[in-house]
């Protein structure tokens, strides 16, 4: 199957991605949206609430969903059933144990379902950025 085939679900007019960092991931999260300014400018950022707020001092507009423990990830999962995301930047704490896991893998399981990216690290996010970017 070509590449381009695996594209089709993604919304490419939209342009809108999800950012989302764990406690322990917020400062990396900031670091990454500071270094990629000119590329993070191109879309619409959806964010949870307290890693949105973040953004927003980094120099982003963001529409905020609740905070992650009080359904901020299952507002972004929402989305991605709705097919309103073109890409998802989860900057996961594996180390840390979270009381809304079940929300968690929710939102990672539907960003398969609907075939849209995401990434949940620094090098993968750089791709996805760049690469929706271009698109
Ligand atoms: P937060 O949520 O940005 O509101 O901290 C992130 C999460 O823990 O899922």
């Amino acid at each position: 199957m070509k590449i381009i085939d695996n594209l089709k679900g993604i919304r490419k007019e939209r342009r809108t991605i999800a950012l989302i960092a764990h406690d322990g991931k917020k400062a990396e999260m900031v670091g990454f949206v500071k270094d990629h300014l000119p590329f993070m400018k191109k879309f619409n950022i959806v964010a949870t609430g307290t890693t949105g707020k973040y953004i927003e001092q980094a120099g982003l507009k963001v529409t905020r969903m609740e905070r992650g423990p009080h359904g901020g990830d299952a507002q972004i999962a929402a989305m991605l059933v709705e097919k309103k995301l073109n890409g998802v930047i989860f900057l996961r704490d594996p180390l840390g144990v979270h009381p809304h896991e079940p929300d968690i893998s929710m939102l990672l399981r539907l960003a398969d379902v609907h075939n849209v990216p995401l990434a949940t690290n620094l090098a993968s996010a750089t791709i996805l950025i760049k690469g929706l970017a271009s698109g």
